[in-house]
Order: structure tokens, then sequence, then C-alpha cells
């Protein structure tokens, strides 16, 4: 196991802004969470990279962003209305709540080194289902008729705009749709900061293809996505692919694939990759009356069958800080370093006045900051001893530092600060900005074994 620990993340995570409880000073809201300044910069950073990825770099897929309220016919068509339920039981002595399935995992609320049920003042339930949706009203009316879902998921947002697609972006199997955004399930057992929440980013791709050649693509986007995690950092050894047995699968899967990470809390669900064969489109076509299929040129016609790499944002974000986090000791003092991928950092450099009181550097400085921020987030900094100022900049994976002192103001020379090798070398002014460049576009691997 990764030897940091939730709390540790969670911990630097508030010390530095990344992220903050939800509505903190009404007490928050159990499992919702705010993203500070470096929080929304790396997330941004992880949205645009799989966009990138999965769009700009492929001839094969095109974006699109639905409607988070969809008409609620759409859901009982996917089966969400009927189908997306967890088992709940509740403790009559505690109170507390949990779900059937994972009680081996779960705490009893009296006794917490025991499971719920296991000593003799538990007083559990029946098993009955929950439905994960979370309901809401639409227009003026508060009757049956009104009622809507926001989504849990953003892929049925795509499903139902199979036939524009199609027609209007003159598409044919095999080829996708992608889109990054907001879905809330109403989690019974949310928790493990950032793993498990009610409202999360999701990045779901639907890609359709011809029935005969679906198993080739299921394994294709399998290795698609392990690949993207190693490009950006995450080490092998805390990746690995657990493939579902029949009964695991969900009821629309041929196969589902989960790339599992080893977090603080064991090996879990980082993306999941599925095929969903000719489900979605045929549950659309029956409960719309719209024909969802493919018609060639020659006349053939086909139900394509959909390969669907899922994951979301939150869940990348707590492993690329578990995977870059370490605390280190180095000329005696400590360090905590985030060796982020550069691509992931919030922040590429930072650009520091050795001597903050210096005019001439400080205006030396400023010039510098001030043509490298048009095409990076670069941060200057002014406030305090250089050393605590480096000790800031690594705590929140700032991959490259220059500094501007007095040999600056003799030969235009700065001194640039690796955050991983921690090796400092000079480099004349004028050529930062090239520098940086070729800095943030080399290939990046962590220098921890
Ligand atoms: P789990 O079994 O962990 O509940 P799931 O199999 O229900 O997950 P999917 O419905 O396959 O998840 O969702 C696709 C992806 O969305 C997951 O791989 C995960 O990255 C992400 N995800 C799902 N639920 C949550 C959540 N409550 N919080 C954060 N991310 C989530």
């Amino acid at each position: 196991m990764p030897d940091v620990t939730m709390d540790q993340i969670v911990s630097l995570c508030r010390r530095r802004g990344f992220v903050f409880p939800s509505s903190e000073i009404y007490g928050g809201l159990g499992s919702t969470y705010d993203y500070g300044h470096y929080g929304v910069l790396m997330k941004n950073n992880i949205r645009s990279l799989w966009l990138q990825a999965m769009v700009q770099e492929r001839d094969d897929i095109v974006a699109l962003d639905s409607a988070v309220i969809l008409n609620p016919r759409v859901w009982e068509a996917s089966g969400h209305v009927g189908g997306f339920v967890d088992p709940l039981v509740d403790c009559r002595t505690c109170k507390l709540r949990f779900r059937a399935d994972q009680l081996d995992q779960a705490s009893c609320g009296r006794k917490p080194s025991k499971r719920p049920g296991e000593t003799p003042d538990c007083d559990l339930t029946e098993a009955r289902q929950f439905n994960l949706m979370f309901k809401t009203q639409v227009g003026a009316l508060e009757d049956e008729s009104s009622v809507a879902y926001l989504r849990p998921e953003t892929a049925q947002g795509i499903f139902v705009n199979f036939k524009n697609v199609l027609q209007l972006a003159r598409r044919k199997p095999p080829f996708g749709i992608a889109q990054v955004g907001k879905s809330f399930r109403n989690e019974i057992t949310p928790g493990n900061f950032l793993f498990r929440v009610r409202e999360f980013e999701q990045m779901e791709m639907e890609f359709f293809v011809p029935p005969a050649d679906a198993e080739q693509w299921y394994r294709y986007w399998i290795d698609q996505r392990f690949g993207w995690y190693l490009e950006y950092g995450l080490r092998e050894e805390n990746l690995r692919k657990r493939e579902h047995s029949a009964q695991e699968r969900s009821h629309y899967s041929s196969g589902t694939t989960d790339i599992e990470y080893r977090y603080p809390i064991g090996w879990q669900e980082l993306e999941g990759v599925a095929n969903r064969g000719d489900f979605d489109l045929t549950q659309h076509t029956q409960h719309s009356g719209t024909k969802l299929e493919f018609v060639g040129e020659g006349g053939e016609r086909y139900t394509p069958y959909v390969i669907e790499p899922a994951v979301s944002i939150e869940r990348i974000f707590v492993a690329m800080l578990v995977d870059a986090y370490h605390e280190e000791v180095v000329a005696e003092r400590d360090r905590t370093v985030l060796r982020l991928h550069p691509a992931i950092a919030p922040v590429k450099a930072a650009v520091l006045p050795l001597i903050p009181r210096n005019g001439d550097m400080v205006e030396k400085a400023r010039s510098l900051h001030g043509e490298l921020r048009t095409s990076h987030v670069v941060e200057y900094d002014d406030g305090g001893q250089i050393g605590r100022r480096y000790r800031r900049q690594d705590e929140i994976g700032t991959p490259f530092a220059f500094t501007i002192d007095d040999q600056t103001l003799e030969d235009d020379t700065v001194t640039v600060r690796d955050r991983d090798s921690l090796a400092q070398e000079r480099l004349p002014i004028g050529g930062v900005p090239a520098w940086l460049e070729e800095a943030l576009t080399k290939r990046w691997r962590t220098p921890v074994a």
C-alpha cells in the first residue's frame, strides 16, 4: 500500500487551498467539497488532458455537452428509475444506515472495532432497495408530472443524441462521443474524501462500433486508458486491470474491466471500461419510438455496440495526489513535495526575487513573470525566506522555480531549481521562456523507485 494516508492528503489539500469542505461555516454538508485555487487549476489540467487524448488528437471522436436534467423518460428507458438502487439496512440501535452488500467494510456505530450486526446490541432491519438518483421538480407545479432527476451519469445524454451526431457530424461506426460534466448520486455511504462523493465530474466516452468488432475495441480502450495513466505519471505498481465476473457485471454489460488504483484504502475502481452491447440504443429506440441505428450507403443497417470508458475527475485527482505525495528530509529539514507530472501540476513555475527588498531584483522578477504568464500558470512570490518559498512551491507541486539574485543584476542569468532532483543550474534570463516550454513538454517519469 502507498505509505501515505488519506488524512495526509486531506490535510495538504486543506492547508494549501486545493479543497475545502463545502459550506464549512454552516458545519459542512456530508461528503461535499469545494475546490480552491490550486484544486481548480489541477482539475482543469486533468479535464483538458482527457479531452486532448479523446477529442483533439483523434479523428473519430466528437464532443458533446448535454443537459443535467433530461426528460425523465430517459431514466425509465435506461433502467435507472427501476434499477439504480443499492440495498440498504438500518440499525435500530445506533440509527446508522449501511449498504447491505458492504457490511464487511463498515463499522458498528457503538463499537467501531466490530462490523454492523456483530454485537448483541446491533438490531439491523431487512435490506430495502434505495434509489440513488436525486429527485427534483421542474416548473411551478409540484405533482407527479413534474418529477425529474439530476443525472446520475453523463452517458445517457450521449445516447439520446446519437442520431443528431450521426447525421450532423457525418460519422459512421467506429466513432465516439465524449462528454465531461457533473453527475449526482445520493450515495448511502459516501466518504474517503473525494473518492465517493454525491456530486462529481464524470468524463465518459461512448464508442459506437459494428457488433462484430466490439470485443476488439473493448480491449483497445482498456489499453488506451491504462496507458493514459502511465503517461501522466501514475506508477505502474499502483495500477492494475480487474475484469468483472459475470455475476458482478451490470445488467447492460457483456464485459467490464476496472482500472484499479492502490488508494490508501486499498485497491479500488479508478475507471471502468464496459462493453455495453446494444442495450442503450435498443432501449431508447423502444421507449422513444426513434430508431437509433446505423444505415450504411449500401442499405445495410444495424444497432451499433457501445464501448464505454468512464471515470470521474475526483478519482483521478485523489490517485494523482496519493502517487505524488512524499515527505522527506533534505539538508536536515523536512519537506513535503508533490511530485506531480508537470502537465498535471497546478502551477508550472515560480519566479522568486532572492531579496524582496531589492528593487532591481523585484523589477526583473516581475518582468520575467509577466512574460511567462502569457503562456502558462506561473506564480510570483516575494513573501518570506527563499527556503520557505521553495517549500511552499514543493507542497503544491510546482516543477520549476526561477530565482533572480545578485548575479542576475550583473550578467542577466537566473537560477532554475528542479523540484524533483533539487538540482540548480544557471540560464540566461532571455532563454527562460524557451527553456520552460521544452521542460514542460519533455517526457516525465517519477524519480521515486
Ligand atoms: P462504484 O462501484 O465505486 O460505486 P460504479 O461502478 O457505480 O462505482 P460507474 O457507474 O461505473 O461507477 O461510474 C463510472 C465512474 O464514475 C467510476 O469509475 C468512478 O471513476 C466515477 N464515480 C462513480 N461514482 C462516484 C462517486 N460517488 N464519487 C466519485 N466518483 C464516482
